[in-house]
């Protein structure tokens, strides 16, 4: 099997606010110090949209790491890169897409619903239809085996899965594969071959799943193979294909807790967003401002935290008691909304303190940022290539 690796990545959206922090970003934190992740800008899905305004992708990147490396996303754990400085996605993306049935992108439930949503915009085009093939080809080209997603992204991975399948059933069939397979087993050594081959014919004969995760284990377990010797063995399991993309499995992520200053899902475009890091000023002033229960015109009417959006912050940012303080003082008038708020003010300042002095060093000197995607592009594109290899040669185009 191929070794395990999170991939994900996000548009060039520029500076980031607090709602990507909780719905995104901390899940990429947690997940960098359990399996190797890359992560990546997808700057060219940006174009499938924006194709018509360009001007700020780059900006947008930039900026956009600097957020990434301010809330914690650590360049010595995971691999950051530009999706667009990896030209092999784009191969990859090309060789699916000659065996890629229209029917299944246009089936892609975010196809229409963007077009709708977006209606502004002419989406019609060949890059918007390819979108999911682009996706997948992100995820395919490192052998992937999980990919962080909300609920919404989840048939997108099983599209994924459904065209690493079908690429592996059309191209998986290697010149003289039972005899390559065959001299892999021999390098088990005798034992090991046996049950190997007892393994085998239970699942193939006898539909036994447990003997195909028996045999499976087994070979994880051995050191001295060699990749392409596992992969066979791998796939003479199965059948007398070699795997050659990886379906990768869904790791399902909560959904932003956060809500906007209105109480909506936050966003830049809504106009209800706290940006990562804010000036304090600006933070202080907007929480402030907030609107509360509109029970609460003086401040001897008692409100409802059910209907105040500054209660949903303190889902988040307060604990047990000062939650309790606010439901009774809320409903008894015993507080004020000024003083309500000043917890859900000093939460934030206390999360953003860390994220301002790790970007401090990027915004005083950019050449760290240049150099920290210099060397994940390099490496993420040594992995690529790994997998394009393979590809070229199954697709009968390596001309060695
Ligand atoms: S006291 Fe707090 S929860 Fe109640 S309305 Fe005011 S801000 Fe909202």
């Amino acid at each position: 099997m191929y070794p395990d690796r999170v991939v994900s990545g996000m548009r060039p959206t520029g500076a980031m606010h607090l709602g990507h922090y909780h719905g995104a970003l901390k899940n990429w934190v947690t997940m960098q110090s359990e399996l190797p992740c890359l992560f990546f800008v997808a700057d060219w899905h940006a174009l499938t949209t924006h194709y018509d305004d360009p001007s700020i992708i780059e900006t947008s990147t930039w900026d956009m790491l600097v957020d990434w490396l301010a809330a914690g996303v650590d360049p010595s754990q995971a691999t950051l890169f530009i999706q667009s400085k990896v030209p092999e996605h784009a191969e990859l993306h090309l060789l699916m897409s000659m065996a890629t049935p229209l029917g299944w992108l246009e089936r892609v439930p975010t196809y229409k619903d963007q077009q709708e949503k977006l209606a502004d915009r002419d989406l019609s085009t060949y890059g918007f239809l390819g979108y999911p093939l682009l996706q997948a080809a992100d995820v395919l080209i490192y052998r992937a085996s999980m990919v962080p997603v909300g609920d919404d992204q989840v048939p997108h991975i099983e599209m994924m899965r459904e065209l690493a399948r079908r690429f592996n059933h059309l191209y998986g069939k290697e010149k003289g594969f039972e005899q390559k397979a065959q001299a892999a087993v021999k390098k088990l050594g005798s034992k090991r071959a046996k049950l190997y081959a007892e393994l085998r014919s239970e699942y193939q004969e006898q539909g036994k799943a447990e003997a195909l995760e028996q045999a499976k284990a087994m070979l994880d377990d051995i050191q001295n193979l060699s990749m392409i010797d596992r992969e066979r063995l791998f796939g003479y399991l199965e059948g007398s294909r070699k795997l050659i993309l990886v379906e990768p499995q869904v790791r399902l992520t909560e959904s932003s807790r956060l809500t906007g200053l209105d109480g909506q899902k936050m966003s830049k475009s809504y106009g209800n967003s706290i940006a990562l890091r804010e000036e304090k000023d600006v933070l202080v002033k907007k929480i402030r401002t907030m609107p509360t229960d509109p029970a609460r015109v003086r401040r001897t009417d008692a409100g409802d935290p059910g209907r105040c959006p500054v209660w949903q912050l303190h889902q988040v940012y307060s604990d047990d008691a000062t939650r309790e303080w606010v439901a009774n003082g809320c409903r008894s008038a015993g507080i004020g909304c000024l003083e309500c708020k000043q917890p859900v003010i000093d939460g934030i300042l206390k999360e953003q303190e860390p994220m301002r002095e790790r970007a401090q060093q990027y915004l005083d000197d950019p050449s760290l940022v240049r150099a920290i995607i210099a060397d994940g592009c390099e490496k993420a594109r040594k992995l690529a290539q790994e997998t394009m290899r393979d590809v070229r040669e199954a697709m009968g185009l390596s001309y060695s």
